[in-house]
Formats: C-alpha cells, structure tokens, sequence
C-alpha cells in the first residue's frame, strides 16, 4: 500500500543542533521521490523541524488523550498539530512498559490525534519472554484488538508499526520468516477488524534496522517501511536504509 514509509524515530534525542541533520535528510529526500521519509524528533523540536524542513514528514512520539487541562508535563495532538506535525507515534513500547500505557490508554490516544487531524503510526509487538512462550501472535493481535482506532475514517490514516521489544536497540532482528509471519498476521487481523480498509494500513518493521539490514526486512511481503530508532540519528546512517528502500 503506497510507497515505502520509512520513518526515524528520534526518541529522547536532539537538540537544535540536529536541525543539520534535518536538513540533510531533507535535501536527500528529494533525491529519492519512491520513498517516503518522516521523523519524528522530541517535542521540543517539532517547529523548528517542520521549518527546517520541506518534503519530510514530522510527527510526534506520543500525544494525550484530551485537548488540554491540567496535565502537567503532558502534550495534546492538537498541541503536536499546531507545531507543525502531520502524524503522531502512539503505543510505543517504552510508554507502554515505562509509563504503563494500556490498550485502552493507546486507542485513546489514537483517536485524539485523529480528531486533531494527525496521521498515526500505532506500534505493537511482543517481549522475549512471549516470543518463547510461542504466544507473539496472540499478544499483538490482542494487542491490535485493545488499541487500534476506531473512530470514523481512522483507518484511512493509520499506519501500524510492529516492534518486537527485544529486538529494540539490542541489534537483534527476527528471522525474514518470523517477520513475514507477523505481519501476514496484523494484516489479517487489520482485515478482521476494518473489513477491506485494512487492507490499505501500512505495516512497518521497527527493531535495529540499519543500513545493511534494510533491504532484506523491507523485501518480506507487508513489510511497508521502517520504524528507525539509533540508526535515524545521523543523516547518514538514516539516508543508508532510504536508500535501501
Ligand atoms: P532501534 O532502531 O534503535 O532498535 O529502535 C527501534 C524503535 O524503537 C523505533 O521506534
């Protein structure tokens, strides 16, 4: 479904000196017109992203359910819009295990940030301990079931991101076969729960993908692009897995 989406995720780092890295991206990005590029840089940095910027996307890491209130230290979708943002990364694992975020709390979070206008990219995958239990395809499709949007042209806009927790900056990746047999499986439980719309939803691969590594993760069938945490950091490394797109 539509061109490859590759997308940095910048996590906790970056200050304005990464603006150089933006720029760099986005010059490069002009060079390859089949690929679509995004990142998503803390919040901090969205505004001055989105005008260093003129063909990448840029997103946000996380937004609150609600608009605004007293939530100190919070963020809102319509906030991450009014920065300059296109699209909002929701259901990360680091906010699920470190601040606790259920299903409930992404789906919610999902559908504010479709009401503020923002695309998502809603993440899901399994620990370790899971993948040996054998029970990865069952906690990401409980996982899908708990948190994908549900509101009204939501799934016109959603992107689903599977990160297997223990592939994430460990420079462990899962076998072509293990990624081909998850993402067969959120596109069917993508059907299951949109009917056709599903089909559409991008699926993207998220866990030490690197430069030498792309090419082979983005040929498995449903894989639709890549979620880059270390390796979006430097221009460079992030352009090498562009390229490999
Ligand atoms: P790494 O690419 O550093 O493994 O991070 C992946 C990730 O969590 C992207 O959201």
């Amino acid at each position: 479904a539509g061109l490859p989406y590759i997308v940095g995720n910048w996590k906790m780092n970056g200050t304005r000196a990464m603006l150089n890295e933006v720029r760099a991206i986005d010059r490069a990005a002009a060079r390859f017109p089949k690929v679509q590029v995004a990142v998503a840089p803390p919040a901090t940095l969205i505004y001055r992203t989105r005008d260093a910027a003129e063909i990448i996307g840029v997103g946000g890491q996380d937004c609150h359910p609600l608009e605004n209130g007293a939530f100190t230290g919070d963020i809102s979708a319509p906030m991450l819009k009014d920065a300059g943002a296109d699209f909002t990364i929701v259901g990360h694992s680091e906010r699920r295990s470190i601040h606790g975020e259920s299903d409930a709390d992404v789906k919610a979070k999902a559908e504010a940030a479709f009401a503020a206008g923002l695309a998502v990219i809603l993440c899901v995958g399994e620990t370790e301990a899971e993948r040996d239990a054998g029970n990865a395809e069952t906690v990401v499709s409980g996982q899908l079931d708990g948190s994908c949007p549900l509101a009204e042209g939501a799934v016109e806009k959603l992107s689903v991101a599977y990160e297997p927790v223990w592939a994430i900056g460990t420079g462990r990746v899962p076998s072509t076969d293990d990624v081909k047999a998850m993402h067969a499986a959120i596109r069917a439980k993508l059907v299951a729960i949109y009917g056709e719309a599903g089909a559409g939803v991008r699926i993207l691969y998220g866990g030490s993908v690197k430069a030498d590594n792309a090419a082979e993760l983005l040929s498995v069938p449903e894989v639709g692009g890549a979620l880059v945490g270390g390796a979006s950091l430097t221009a460079e490394s992030f352009l090498g897995i562009v390229g490999a797109a």
